[in-house]
């Protein structure tokens, strides 16, 4: 048996002896439910970006980069459930919630008209070392069931991060683009004749890394880019 398989199987045994709590309020989850309980569900600050109207995701790109449409699941706030679920996906090893992201906002894309000529959703990707430390890339199973939810392709080999970087929380956003624009590069080994990606991201702040991944994405051509992310900061 591998370790992965094993692996697997305790994490199911632990699910079963230990009680799954909301991410939210530590009340019990009861059967049917994950990640949230149904009142945590209903205090989500759902942002109900749609696709016929902007938005601010879709305004932070003007004049910046051509995206062609832009969407967020939820509001981020400093304080909240939104802020302690992405703080689980990203380093608390809660790959899950990623999903259960995925699952809920890719049933609202699903049969979006805009969203229809999408051929592969692409994840914004972590260095290879980062990955390796935390086990996965908290994007991908978000990215993984809105792709499926769209009926497109996940691909996490088109787009590659070629540099470290360190946290850039306390850097402006001159020099956050600075350290971002060669960051990204594309897999120079794959065939490059996409049409629509759908670029995904978990968290959009100053939208710089969407700027520099899509400014990659770009040397593709023809293509066109459109963005999702689980949160975006107000
Ligand atoms: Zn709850």
């Amino acid at each position: 048996m591998t370790s992965k398989r094993l692996a697997k199987i305790l994490n199911e045994i632990n699910n079963i002896l230990l009680p799954q709590v909301c991410f939210g309020c530590n009340a019990q989850l009861t059967r049917g439910e994950s990640v949230l309980c149904t009142v945590c569900r209903h205090e989500l600050p759902l942002t109900d970006h749609n696709f016929t109207s902007d938005n601010v995701v879709d305004r932070m790109f003007y004049g910046r980069i051509p995206i062609k449409k832009a969407a967020s699941f939820v509001f981020f706030s400093k304080n909240g459930i939104v802020k302690n679920l992405l703080h689980q996906l990203k380093y608390k090893n809660q790959e899950q919630i990623g999903g259960f992201f995925g699952d809920w906002f890719g049933s609202q894309l699903k049969g979006e008209k805009l969203l229809k000529t999408v051929d592969v959703v692409v994840p914004v990707p972590l260095h290879p070392k980062k990955e390796k430390k935390r086990g996965y890339n908290q994007v991908s199973l978000f990215a993984q069931h809105i792709a499926a939810s769209i009926d497109a392709e996940y691909r996490n080999d088109i787009l590659l991060r070629a540099i470290n970087t360190k946290t850039q929380t306390k850097k402006d956003r001159q020099l956050r683009w600075e350290n971002a624009k060669d960051v990204f590069q594309l897999n120079p080994l794959i065939e490059k004749n996409f049409n629509h990606i759908l670029l995904v991201d978990d968290v959009i702040t100053t939208g710089a890394t969407i700027e520099a991944c899509a400014k990659t994405l770009y040397q593709i051509k023809d293509v066109t880019i459109s963005v999702v992310s689980i949160a975006v900061v107000p």
